[in-house]
């Protein structure tokens, strides 16, 4: 079930209501992280083009290579519900010593969707930097590659 943001989000980069915005969901998606054998619980929060928010948290498994990252749950909602056109995403995990930090994996399934769009990096509380696709996957491998 995404959030609906109000109207379609202009280009550029976000203003910090919507920055604040996207924390939040990021934040409140961690509440729902299971990671019983992590500990780490972590929550994603996806703005598409058209102004509407997908979240995302950790889902471990027993088997432990089948567990996914939070940025991943949140891509494959959006994709799966016809969107994919991005504009940013907020990620958070517990710490506050560091930023949150998305898996090599994570960028590039990110990276398919485009290397323009912003990701912010949170800590716990809530403090954020802004980096983009491209700053945190450069001379990176995508689909223009295959000439598809
Ligand atoms: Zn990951």
């Amino acid at each position: 079930m995404a959030h609906k943001q109000q109207g379609p989000v202009p280009r550029g980069s976000l203003q910090p209501e919507g920055v604040q915005r996207l924390v939040a969901a990021c934040q409140e998606a961690k509440r729902f992280a299971y990671c019983p054998y992590s500990k780490y619980p972590v929550g994603a929060a996806l703005l598409t083009s058209e102004g509407e928010i997908f979240t995302g948290c950790n889902v471990e498994n027993a088997c432990f290579p089948l567990g996914i990252c939070a940025e991943r749950a949140a891509i494959q909602k959006a994709v799966s519900e016809g969107h994919t056109k991005f504009r940013a995403m907020a990620i958070s995990c517990n710490s506050q010593e560091y930023f949150t930090l998305p898996c090599g994996a994570c960028r590039q399934v990110l990276r398919e969707f485009g290397q323009e769009w912003e990701i912010y990096l949170t800590k716990m509380d809530g403090t954020y930097i802004q980096k983009t696709l491209e700053d945190l996957l450069p001379l990176s491998f995508g689909p223009e590659h295959l000439n598809i």
